[in-house]
């Protein structure tokens, strides 16, 4: 799991987009982004020469932070996306995409994909009917996802789901918001990440 020891707003500062990484605020107007849309630091303009490879690398640090897995991990994904057939930028999204902990966010469990990775780790989410404490397993089509029966877990679940029933849905999971359990239709596809990157720059960073 990722260990972020400076605010989080400031990756989001950095790339210059929201990454949704604290929860409900991301959505309020008390997004640092709102307020301070410049990069953090010192002398935040000083920084801004452009060049091909900083822009591969930027695009890297947005998906990379995003989905808040590490470098290392990271490049097992694209190992892996490379060695599957079809596209490599979308192999990539689709394999970070199918993460328990983004499934469990994304089902609205948790307000954050850093509060899923917590749930998942600390033992309160099931895959298949057994518990599964690791947050980087990846789902697949017909899996099923539910919370621990235990009351404080299921009532933060329930309250995180409240909040964000408004939000939209990826259309390749399905919900069942009074059993707090969710069904994965189908493998993702391209178009159901809905997150702005370029994910053909990140392949061409890789493949360096
Ligand atoms: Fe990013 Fe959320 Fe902070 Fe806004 S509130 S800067 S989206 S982490």
């Amino acid at each position: 799991m990722t260990v972020q020891k400076q605010s989080v707003c400031k990756l989001c500062r950095r790339e210059g987009v929201k990454l949704f990484l604290k929860g409900t605020r991301c959505e309020t107007s008390k997004c640092a982004l709102n307020q301070r849309n410049f990069p953090p630091g010192a002398h935040p303009w000083a920084r801004s020469r452009h060049s091909e490879y900083r822009t591969q690398l930027r695009e890297k640090q947005k998906l990379k932070r995003y989905y808040g897995v590490q470098e290392h991990q990271f490049s097992s994904y694209f190992k892996e996306a490379v060695r599957m057939k079809g596209n490599t930028g979308e192999n990539l999204l689709g394999l970070l995409e199918r993460r328990l902990d983004n499934v469990v966010y994304s089902l609205g469990f948790s307000p954050s994909r850093r509060g899923a990775r917590q749930m998942i780790a600390h033992g309160h989410v099931n895959l298949n009917g057994r518990r599964c404490g690791v947050p980087s397993a990846l789902v697949r089509s017909g899996d099923q996802v539910s919370v621990t029966t235990r009351d404080n877990i299921r009532k933060l679940a329930k309250s995180s789901l409240d909040e964000r029933s408004s939000y939209p849905m990826p259309s390749w999971l399905e919900r069942n918001s009074d059993k707090i359990e969710g069904h994965i239709q189908t493998l993702p596809k391209r178009d159901d990440v809905t997150f702005d990157v370029k994910e053909q720059l990140v392949v061409e960073l890789m493949s360096k």
